[in-house]
């Protein structure tokens, strides 16, 4: 038995140096594992010889058995075709070639068997296969008489010759040298428990399967392994730092929350809100550091949440901060507290980049005195030297704007680890939360405030700009500002860049009684705040952007949001940027205007959007569309998905079970140190050594 990682694949039969060099640069394979772990993406199954009377037009992929009794050649240039007559001892079928004809006549022979698989369609009428697989009959092994593996293969491979074949070449001829039963990766125990097929079994039947039951029952449990080892990763640091990591203990709700509660809260919080404050309040009075992940839509109401659990620290002797990504968004939380706190006696502040001199001390003063209370922030404050007396809690606003180094370097700011509360507005379905963010606890508000009008969303194409156009008067006459916003795609910056600019004039032309604004993200920031700021004063009705509107901007008076070449946005983007309205009493718009020229699944996002406003259904939706790879997030995450099999979207209930069953193993053996775990514990240190950083995920 030899460990298939040390066994370079050029000593499989077939593979010489050239083909060895062509599947490592292109598939990045390049031991004998590599290969074993390369899976087909889809079988078909060749278990069956049909009649060519059986055949129909109907039918899949079918194979048939006879000879070939004589060719014929026809047409001129692109319709120059080869047509052979191929008998099955009852019946006649035509099959024919368009290319590599000369090849064809040279090397089929007539009158000789052949099994031939193709798809039946018609051409001229008559019923017939187009360019065919042919094998000879003593050719075709076992394994190709039944479900054949189809290998995903680059163009540069196929200019060389390497086809799914020849992969199927190589895979086989890699087990006939694997005699041996492949050690197993999971303890005994757990197979039996989940009655998963043993791995030896499962990795010869994911590529050469005899039923598709078998198949089904081998990638289950392949799929199971790769997500059950990142949950046995992500929780037993979870539950590492849950013991390592004391926090302060905030057994008290005092005199600040109270007074708010009873005397300034301008109005009843959700049930949903009620709930979340619960939550965090029992994570922080339980001696651990609070982690959490706090999700809502757009306008859930987080914002006041977030001050309700500030006021906790505050009763607790302790100071709060929370962190947004932008000035403006800082700017804005002041406003919000202050609206919220009136004569309250708590000191909040805002430090920002602007903030200088002599002010600038005052706050650092205040912060190292413990008299400010609640400290507003940008992370680039944050990153400084700035120093407190007693912080007790950390609020990040808007998390996917924060990478995972910058959330550990708030550790650095306090002895004992300040409480975290994450919050974001793009609502991450809960199995991809659970990988993303496994470590983290969640919470979630799944409920808006009452009496919100739901956004009208409809999708427009960009052939009719002058009922836009009028519809845009219409609002901002009856006093309501508009968003105009335009895709900006790293790729093409400039190109998009050009187009905001080109349509900043353009609109400045359709409408010249009204006052414009433009942002986006090439200008400086304080160039950008000062362009905002004249939209969310209302000196400007019209604002023009790229998409760096779209993190948490309130501006209830803005009423219609229109997003131009929509097409070229995310699900999950579109939500948030259909966020900045509604905000009002009024009843929005949201306008998608798309090119005529579609994809199914671009229509398909775009239907989603004009179907529903829940954040968590699209995002859903989104996961399912496109992949977990292109949520946002996901890159920042410090986690790196190696899953060959497994896809986050679809295999939701596999994630579930793969957390609970970590979850189970975890709760009887912690540090994995007992016998029947030593598959587990040394497969983790594996995973540990190659992610050194998961460690700062929190
Ligand atoms: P988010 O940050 O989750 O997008 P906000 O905190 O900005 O949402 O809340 C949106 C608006 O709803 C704010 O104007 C806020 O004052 C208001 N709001 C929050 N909670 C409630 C509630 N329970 N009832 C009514 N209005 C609320
Ligand atoms: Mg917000």
């Amino acid at each position: 038995m030899e460990d298939l990682r040390q066994q370079a694949i050029n000593y499989l039969p077939g593979i010489g140096p050239q083909r060895a060099k062509m599947l490592e640069a292109e598939l990045g394979i390049k031991t004998w594992h590599d290969l074993l772990y390369t899976f087909p993406y889809k079988h078909i199954d060749r278990s069956r010889l049909y009649k060519i009377r059986e055949l129909t037009t109907e039918m899949p992929f079918v194979q048939v058995m006879g000879q070939f009794l004589s060719f014929e050649e026809a047409g001129q240039g692109r319709k120059h075709r080869l047509t052979g007559h191929f008998w099955d001892g009852e019946m006649f079928l035509d099959v024919t070639w368009f290319h590599g004809i000369s090849f064809i006549k040279k090397s089929v022979k007539i009158r000789k068997d052949y099994i031939l698989f193709g798809r039946p369609g018609v051409y001229g009428g008559r019923l017939s296969v187009i360019h065919p697989d042919l094998d000879k009959p003593e050719s075709m092994t076992l394994s190709k008489m039944s479900m054949q593996p189809y290998y995903s293969t680059t163009e540069r491979m196929k200019k060389a010759g390497m086809t799914s074949r020849t992969l199927e070449n190589f895979t086989s001829a890699l087990f006939s040298k694997l005699t041996w039963t492949l050690p197993e990766t999971l303890p005994q125990y757990l197979i039996d428990r989940l009655h998963l097929m043993p791995l030896d079994k499962a990795l010869r039947a994911a590529h050469y399967p005899t039923t598709a039951d078998e198949l089904a029952a081998a990638n289950m449990r392949l799929k199971f392994e790769e997500l059950f080892f990142i949950q046995l990763v992500i929780m037993s640091y979870a539950r590492k730092r849950q013991q390592e990591r004391v926090g302060r203990r905030f057994s008290r709700v005092g005199e600040a929350f109270n007074n708010f509660y009873h005397n300034y809260l301008p109005f009843q919080l959700t049930e949903a809100q009620k709930r979340v404050i619960r939550e965090m309040h029992a994570d922080m009075k339980s001696g651990h550091q609070m982690n959490r992940l706090l999700q809502g839509d757009v306008g859930s109401g987080k914002t006041l949440v977030a001050l309700m659990v500030m006021l906790i620290a505050i009763d607790n002797g302790c100071q709060a901060c929370i962190m947004a990504p932008t000035e403006i968004l800082a700017e804005q939380h002041l406003q919000t507290f202050l609206n919220f706190l009136k004569d309250m006696p708590v000191r909040v502040e805002l430090l920002t980049g602007n903030v200088k001199g002599k002010r600038r001390k005052a706050i650092e003063e205040g912060l190292l005195d413990g008299s400010i209370d609640i400290l507003i922030g940008t992370h680039a404050v944050i990153e400084d030297n700035v120093q407190f007396k007693n912080l007790g809690l950390v609020i990040i606003d808007e998390q996917h704007r924060f990478g995972v180094a910058q959330r550990a370097r708030l550790w650095q700011k306090s002895e004992v680890c300040p409480h975290v509360l994450v919050m974001t507005a793009t609502p991450i379905p809960r199995t991809l939360a659970m990988t993303l963010y496994g470590d983290l606890d969640v919470s979630v508000i799944d409920e808006l405030p009452p009496g919100r009008k739901p956004v009208r969303t409809m999708h427009i194409y960009d052939n009719q700009p002058e009922q836009l156009y009028r519809g845009v008067i219409r609002e901002i006459e009856a006093g309501h500002q508009i968003y105009f916003v335009f895709p900006l795609v790293k790729e093409s910056e400039k190109l998009d860049l050009k187009n905001v600019q080109d349509e900043f004039v353009h609109l400045k032309e359709v409408f010249p009684q009204y006052k414009i604004s433009m942002v986006h993200g090439k200008m400086k920031p304080s160039e950008k705040d000062a362009e905002m700021q004249k939209f969310v004063s209302g000196e400007t009705q019209i604002l023009v952007a790229t998409t760096v509107i779209e993190v948490g901007v309130n501006v209830p008076n803005a009423s219609v949001m229109i997003i131009q070449n929509a097409e070229r946005f995310g699900l999950s983007q579109l939500h948030q940027l259909r966020g900045r309205v509604g905000r009002g009493a009024e009843q929005s718009y949201c306008i998608l205007v798309s090119n005529f020229k579609l994809s199914a699944e671009t229509r398909k996002r775009l239907q989603i959007m004009t179907e529903t406003n829940d954040g968590f259904e699209i995002a859903e939706a989104d996961l399912k569309l496109r992949g977990p790879g292109d949520l946002e997030g996901t890159q920042q995450s410090g986690i790196a998905f190696n899953l060959k099999l497994a896809n986050l979207g679809r295999d939701g209930q596999l994630v579930q079970l793969a957390r609970d069953t970590a979850s189970f193993v975890l709760d009887a053996d912690p540090d994995l140190q007992a016998k029947e775990n030593t598959l587990l514990r040394r497969h983790l240190q594996e995973l540990k050594k190659e992610q050194q950083d998961w460690s700062q995920i929190s």
